[in-house]
């Protein structure tokens, strides 16, 4: 008998140790922050799956919702609200009551990493949670990938070659996924690192979501 794989990981899941051992570092720094595997936050019947690399240490790592409280989510959550994805205000507080229709944020790695950089054996050990969130999306038709590790870390839960699907910034990649055909689409990362270095801007996240908007 084979165990099924839940779509979110309990918070103190042990796969990986090194980010064990992260984990409770920071709750022993910071004993009022989540310090867990961050679970996905949307809508259970959403067509579009987001899927960043792993939490920030500040951010998700503390306020345990993808992408809530750091410079990535100021952009991504106002794009959210641009396109109609979202209600409500988001105020970088999971106590905001911000709610996503039609779509759903998840993480490649679902642990803070040391630097923002998880390991091979760590994007290994946790893509059975992604392939699982995939699976549990019966709508789904469309994702974004937050750069080029979301990007592999997506094609690869899927049982798909990434070196079949070049990554490049707004490429759409035909794939098949548990439901059907899906879009997946690349974006580069909205860090604050690639905004401020004008390797992302405004302008062409947005292309990426009139893109997703497009297929669904
Ligand atoms: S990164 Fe994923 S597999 Fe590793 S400990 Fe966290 S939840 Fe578990």
């Amino acid at each position: 008998m084979t165990l099924e794989v839940p779509a979110e990981p309990r918070p103190d899941c042990p796969l990986c140790p090194r980010l064990v051992a992260y984990r409770e570092e920071n709750a022993r720094q910071e004993p009022g922050w989540f310090n867990g595997a961050v679970p996905s936050f949307g809508d259970d019947n959403a067509r579009l799956l987001i899927v960043g690399l792993a939490p920030g240490r500040t951010g998700a790592n503390r306020t345990a919702r993808p992408f809530t409280g750091d410079w990535a989510g100021d952009l991504l959550y106002a794009t959210l609200e641009r396109y109609g994805f979202s209600e409500g205000t988001y105020r970088a507080d999971p106590g905001d009551g911000l709610t996503l229709h039609d779509a759903m944020i998840t993480n490649a790695v679902r642990c803070a990493p040391p630097q923002n950089k998880p390991i091979g054996a760590e994007m290994a050990n946790c893509r059975p949670f992604l392939a699982a969130r995939i699976a549990a999306l019966p709508k789904l038709k469309v994702m974004i990938a937050l750069g080029r590790i979301a990007h592999e870390n997506t094609l690869r839960a899927l049982g798909l070659r990434p070196a079949a699907f070049k990554f490049a910034h707004s490429a759409e990649h035909l794939v098949e996924g548990p439901q059907g055909p899906l879009t997946l689409i690349d974006s580069y990362h909205c860090s604050r690192y690639n905004t401020n270095t004008g390797r992302l801007t405004e302008p062409m996240f947005h292309d990426v979501f009139e893109k997703a908007k497009a297929r669904l």
